[in-house]
């Protein structure tokens, strides 16, 4: 049985993974400041014997004995990392230091959940991990992504003078039951508003594109990613290449739900990126083959249920 720490696991994606990681007999350890992350994403996971959930800031250093980290803390959605544009930047940078730090006392594996916003407005698509983008240092969004990259280059920095154990996974957009209702993300907003019949907010002429990977897709790579060998280091790009524009979104959550709601252009936010999509070429010959199997239809009916299920008991 291996014992695993999961910061940011009271999170969106950090409460699929523990749940994951409990079901393949591991003890986790769930590590989470409560800042857009909720007990109650985890609170089914609790009378679990093999799970324990500590209240703690990974700007702080913290002692624990562990033989694996995911690094996950750190607010993902726009408005909850620009919220406070200066603790985005302590968590990923003196959050990485900390659990890089943890990691090379411990001699354990390490895996950061690094973005797809690394590359910035990409000037090239599909994105591949040699591409090493087009970001904006001071712009409303570079307290997340410069946060990211320098996280990406303590990492590296550990690995090539530590020796410790790195994954680096550069995520794309991911969608899926207990994102926050109200962070602002595209896939939450438009379901929310569709199943409350307001206007459905498209930014911009609804023309940027996105990606869109379901969850237990991208947990069930974080894990081939972690049990990759040693040599193996990334960054990896996990994502699924079908690309939309996010008036294609729009529209097809109002199909899924139904709902009478209207599309109301926005003006679009500063810096918003115009396209992307991943190359993962990488990922499918690290991770045996490795490549999303829900398609965005099939996500959206399960993220659509979620919602439904939220609003009526709230
Ligand atoms: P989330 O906001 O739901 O989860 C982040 C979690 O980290 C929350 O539980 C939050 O309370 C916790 N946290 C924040 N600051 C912390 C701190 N200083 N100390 C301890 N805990 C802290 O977001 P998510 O979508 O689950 O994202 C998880 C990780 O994946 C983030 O690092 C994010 O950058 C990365 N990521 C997500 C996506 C996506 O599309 N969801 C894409 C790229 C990268
Ligand atoms: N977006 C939108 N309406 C919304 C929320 C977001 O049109 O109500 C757009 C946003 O401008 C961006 C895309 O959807 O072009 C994805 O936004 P999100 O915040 O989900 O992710 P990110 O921009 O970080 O990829």
């Amino acid at each position: 049985m291996k014992r695993i720490l999961v910061t940011g696991g009271a999170g969106f994606l950090g409460s699929h993974l523990c749940e994951r990681l409990l079901d393949e007999g591991n003890d986790v350890i769930c590590l989470d400041n409560f800042f857009t992350g909720s007990k109650s994403n985890i609170v089914h996971l609790l009378k679990n014997p093999y799970f324990e959930l500590v209240r703690h800031d990974v700007t702080m250093p913290i002692f624990i004995e562990v033989d694996e980290i995911y690094n996950l803390a750190c607010p993902a959605s726009p408005i909850h990392y620009q919220y406070n544009a200066i603790k985005t930047v302590k968590t990923s940078v003196m959050g990485a230091i900390n659990m890089l730090g943890l990691a090379k006392r411990l001699k354990a594996k390490i895996l950061q959940a690094s973005t797809s916003e690394v590359y910035g407005d990409p000037e090239i698509h599909p994105q591949p991990e040699s591409y090493w983008g087009n970001v904006n240092p001071i712009g409303p969004r570079s307290c997340y992504d410069e946060g990211k990259r320098c996280a990406e280059t303590l990492f590296v920095n550990y690995h090539d003078q530590n020796d410790v154990d790195i994954k680096i996974a550069r995520i794309f957009n991911t969608y899926g039951p207990r994102m926050h209702p109200n962070d602002g993300r595209v896939v939450s907003n438009f379901i929310v508003q569709a199943i409350k019949n307001q206007n459905i907010t498209v930014y911009g002429q609804g023309t940027q594109t996105r990606s869109f990977m379901y969850v237990d897709d991208l947990v069930e790579a974080l894990i081939r990613l972690m049990n990759t060998n040693n040599g193996v280091t990334g960054p990896v790009n996990l994502g699924n290449p079908n690309e939309f524009s996010i008036l294609e979104l729009a529209n097809l959550v109002l199909e899924l739900t139904g709902s009478s709601s209207k599309i109301s252009y926005q003006s679009l936010p500063v810096d918003d990126p115009i396209q992307r999509r991943p190359d993962i070429t990488l990922a499918k010959k690290l991770l045996n083959g490795w490549e999303p199997r829900i398609q965005l239809r099939d996500g959206l009916i399960k993220t659509i249920e979620y919602f439904k299920d939220l609003l009526k008991n709230s």
